[in-house]
């Protein structure tokens, strides 16, 4: 169907009209047309994805060793069965995702190599003005539609986080970042120098270890890791009775949620015992004569910053065997050969690999404005962490910092199928959240309590970011046990909907 854009700058150009656009075709979008097609049949809807390909996260990153730290019975979607072991490479997560998109006939509702760079809102019409760029022609695209699903994910996908270190030029190495690895990266037989601790690092660093001649891991400040096999044994003692697939999802799903929880609950209860399991698990592999209060031994409480899972150990085993050295320590210059630590150690390497994450992106780089106004999205106030005051018939997809992603983001594809529902019954084509009498006089916070949870890239980004208050409907919560009880039972008649 084409139409027209009333009073826009884009007025008469020709574009393709939906019910809801939703942006990107990682977990989070793909997730989000099964769930349309599945629970709004009749809605149309199409996917833009700027990648050639759908996967997210798992299609951009390519460096050697990529892998989930969450298990997948809880990561997975919980429409369909994970099979197989509970952490899984990218391959087979973008194996699974396809799964989805085939079984469920999404390929013809979603469109790669479509970069939206701006998305306007006219009152007017009640809709969104969207134009994307094809990426491979450079041709301009637009479409018109009721309601934007934002899955755009958290960081950019084009680049990562690189700090700007004295002497990065006269380094006659390579430099590399984890999240642009160079596909035909020769790292055999090289001094490699892997900035940064966490989970990319603690993936990639196993990977390439016995390749290279030597590794080392520079990292200012140590964190937590969970060490275990890569295996649920419930899930392996169902799998021989024969359970179905479908019962052993929910059923691990479950245990996994439930334990999460208890974990969850001891680190603010019990954060010592807690820190002494982890790091106990470290010790278990390293020997009692390795430096752990140094290297591993973080200073803040468990779960401040996401627990990096480590697969049967491999990068604790990599350290072991040798392979690997790891040097708590900071960057004082980049030399020629090599870069200079403060504490005087200077190290040689072939190559430099930077893994240190990522740069945010607030509502996927797009160029928002409402009624030719640039939305400021400081300025608003996000309701749950999903919508904001003042950008009407819109929803942001924002996963869990500590849990899986996709628990949000199937509670949330949940939430949008309800709300539009309730819009057609109501006869509505538009939706806003707005504070209530009750808010008014509410404190205005940032988006996250630093003090709750920390990651640089977040900290970076704050001051872009919505505000939130301090009552349920104003915070974005990071706690699934709170949100799977509130976010399907929210009243759609309260009063900080409005419809129009
Ligand atoms: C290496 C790595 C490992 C991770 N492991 C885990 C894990 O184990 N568990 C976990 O819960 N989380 C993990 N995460 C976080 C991860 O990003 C999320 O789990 C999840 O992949 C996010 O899915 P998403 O679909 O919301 O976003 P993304 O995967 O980021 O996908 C968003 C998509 O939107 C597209 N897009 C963005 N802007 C635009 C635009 N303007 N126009 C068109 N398309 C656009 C992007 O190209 C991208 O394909 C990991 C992250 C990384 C980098």
């Amino acid at each position: 169907m084409t139409t027209t854009a009333p009073s826009t700058k884009i007025n008469q150009t020709k574009m393709e009209e939906f019910d809801v656009l939703v942006v990107g075709a990682g977990v989070a979008g793909v997730g989000g047309a099964y769930h349309l097609s599945t629970q709004r049949p009749n809605s149309s809807f199409v996917v833009l994805e700027s990648q050639d390909h759908f996967g997210g996260t798992w299609w951009s990153h390519n460096y050697p060793g990529i892998r989930s730290d969450s298990d997948l019975h809880t990561y997975g979607y919980r429409f369909k069965p994970w099979t197989g072991p509970p952490i899984a490479t990218a391959e087979e997560i973008l194996k699974y995702m396809g799964e989805v998109i085939e079984e469920n006939d999404l390929t013809s509702h979603i469109r790669y190599n479509h970069k939206i760079t701006s998305a306007r809102w006219s009152s007017e019409a009640n809709k969104w003005f969207v134009e994307a760029t094809k990426t491979d022609t450079g041709e301009a695209q637009h479409f018109a539609v009721n309601f934007l699903w934002m899955c755009q994910g958290y960081y950019r996908h084009s680049e990562g986080y690189t700090p700007e270190w004295p002497g990065m030029s006269d380094y006659q190495g390579q430099i590399v970042h984890t999240e642009t690895w160079p596909k035909d990266l020769d790292y055999a037989d090289k001094k490699v120098i892997v900035i940064g601790s966490g989970a990319s690092s603690a993936t990639l660093v196993p990977a390439i270890a016995d390749s290279c001649e030597h590794v080392t891991l520079v990292q200012r400040s140590p964190i937590y890791y969970g060490t275990g096999r890569n295996r649920d044994d419930l899930a392996e003692t169902l799998r021989e009775l024969e359970v179905d697939d479908d019962w052993i999802h929910e059923i691990v799903r479950r245990k996994i949620l439930r334990d999460t929880s208890i974990f969850f609950r001891r680190t603010f209860e019990e954060p010592e015992a807690v820190k002494e399991e982890l790091l106990g698990g470290v010790r278990n592999i390293l020997g009692p004569d390795y430096d752990i209060d140094t290297h591993f031994t973080p200073d803040y409480r468990p779960w401040r910053q996401r627990v990096a899972f480590v697969p049967d150990g491999d990068f604790f085993q990599s350290i072991k065997a040798g392979h690997v050295s790891v040097l708590t320590d900071e960057i004082e210059t980049f030399t020629e050969n090599g870069v200079l630590l403060k504490s005087g150690a200077a190290l040689d390497a072939d190559i430099v690999v930077a893994a240190t994450g990522f740069n945010m992106n607030v509502l996927g780089d797009i160029d928002f404005s409402i009624d030719e106004e640039p939305l400021v999205l400081s300025d608003t106030v996000t309701y749950r962490g999903m919508m904001f005051t003042g950008v009407p018939n819109l929803l942001w997809v924002f996963g869990y910092f500590r849990g899986s992603w996709t628990l949000r983001s199937d509670l949330l594809s949940d939430f949008v199928c309800r709300l539009l529902t309730h819009m057609d019954g109501k006869d509505a084509k538009r939706v806003d959240v707005t504070l209530r009498p009750e808010d008014k006089d509410m404190e205005l916070l940032p988006w996250q309590d630093p003090e709750s949870f920390n990651p640089s890239y977040l900290t970076r980004a704050l001051p872009f970011l919505p505000r939130s208050g301090a009552k349920p409907e104003w915070h974005h919560s990071q706690d699934y046990w709170e949100d799977k009880d509130e976010i399907p039972n929210v009243d759609l008649d309260g009063l900080e909907f409005v419809y129009s």
